[in-house]
């Protein structure tokens, strides 16, 4: 089966980093209260939304506004405009991690557990050339393999699951990668994540990728209260059509891993801040949290991919940027 990793990119025009603060908080504390409730706010959602006034003054810096209780409408309606945000700011969206066929997708997002894209990219090239087909790696040397998976962590039990799974496309699955969740949940190392990054990426099947990024972000947006994985793909699938699972995914990734950090969030510098109920987590100071973005949202950045997709180099030469490998990230 022909991969298409970069395809699938949205249509939709290009907009520069610069643009992101343009967008003014909501209702939180530093928002001025006026302009973005024009062009962000979902009619009621977002423009009643998390209301300071409703914040129960209590005690403490009400940081947070009295969540005030949200109909399953509204939320619809918040969630997809959140989605349809983040697709104008980011146009370019795409797996990061580099791969040409479904095989390299599966065996380079087995590798990504606990290590950056990046760090993935610059290990796959030795690894592909060494060994190119399920065959060859199911009969690599243990500790050849190891060597080289090595700069991605983990490596023992990573190279232990590459030789597994390989031998099972093999001896199962004809040397072929299955277009089907429960014939690769089956794959050793393989489980619903990885199975649903290669169904989205490398088949086009519609797939919600939950990884770290996405299960924060989606609780931050309130779509789910869940840490759990299986649920929280469930209750956010509800809110999409099916058709939009895969791009949604890639959004909800590339805002986790450039602006909606774990520990500092950069929500002064947030183009869905005034849809966010979590908005005030971060830092509000427009001119700070400019400097928590990473990646290409940086001056000089980039993303993550060594090859990185057509749509991607228009985009930064767009905006001026050089396309280089980048640094590190989160
Ligand atoms: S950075 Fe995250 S928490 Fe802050 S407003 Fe944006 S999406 Fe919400």
């Amino acid at each position: 089966m022909t991969a298409a990793p970069d395809s699938a990119v949205s249509e939709q025009p290009a907009r520069t980093a610069e643009a992101a603060p343009r967008k003014r908080a909501p209702g939180g504390k530093a928002a001025p209260a006026k302009a973005p409730a024009k062009k962000a706010a979902p009619r009621k959602a977002a423009a009643k939304r998390p209301a300071a006034k409703q914040a129960p003054a209590a005690k403490g810096p009400a940081k947070k506004p009295a969540a005030k209780a949200e109909s399953r409408t509204a939320l619809v309606r918040r969630a997809r405009r959140i989605n349809r945000e983040l697709a104008e700011f980011y146009p370019y969206v795409h797996p990061e991690l580099d791969f040409e066929n479904p095989f390299q997708l599966l065996v380079a997002t087995v590798l990504s557990a606990q290590t950056t894209d990046l760090r993935v990219n610059m290990t796959t090239p030795a690894l592909f050339a060494r060994y190119p087909t399920p065959e060859e790696m199911a009969a690599a040397d243990p500790q050849e393999l190891e060597e080289i998976v090595r700069p991605t962590g983990f490596f023992r039990a990573k190279a232990r699951s590459l030789l597994g799974l390989s031998a099972a496309l093999r001896d199962r699955f004809g040397g072929e990668v299955p277009g089907r969740l429960e014939d690769l949940v089956t794959l050793p190392g393989v489980g619903r994540k990885t199975a649903n990054v290669v169904l989205g990426n490398a088949f086009g099947v519609p797939g919600i990728t939950v990884d770290t990024h996405f299960g924060r972000l989606a609780r931050r947006f309130g779509w789910t209260t869940s840490e759990d994985p299986e649920k929280i793909e469930e209750e956010v699938g509800s809110l999409f059509p099916k058709s939009e699972w895969t791009m949604l995914s890639h959004r909800l990734i590339f805002h986790g891993r450039r602006v909606c950090h774990s520990r500092k969030p950069a929500c002064g510098a947030c183009p869905i801040a005034p849809l966010c109920p979590s908005y005030g987590e971060g830092e509000t100071d427009p001119d700070k949290a400019r400097k928590l973005l990473k990646y290409e949202l940086q001056p000089g950045g980039t993303g993550q991919r060594l090859k990185p997709p057509p749509s991607f180099v228009e985009h930064q030469k767009a905006v001026h940027q050089p396309v280089v490998p980048a640094g590190e990230g989160e």
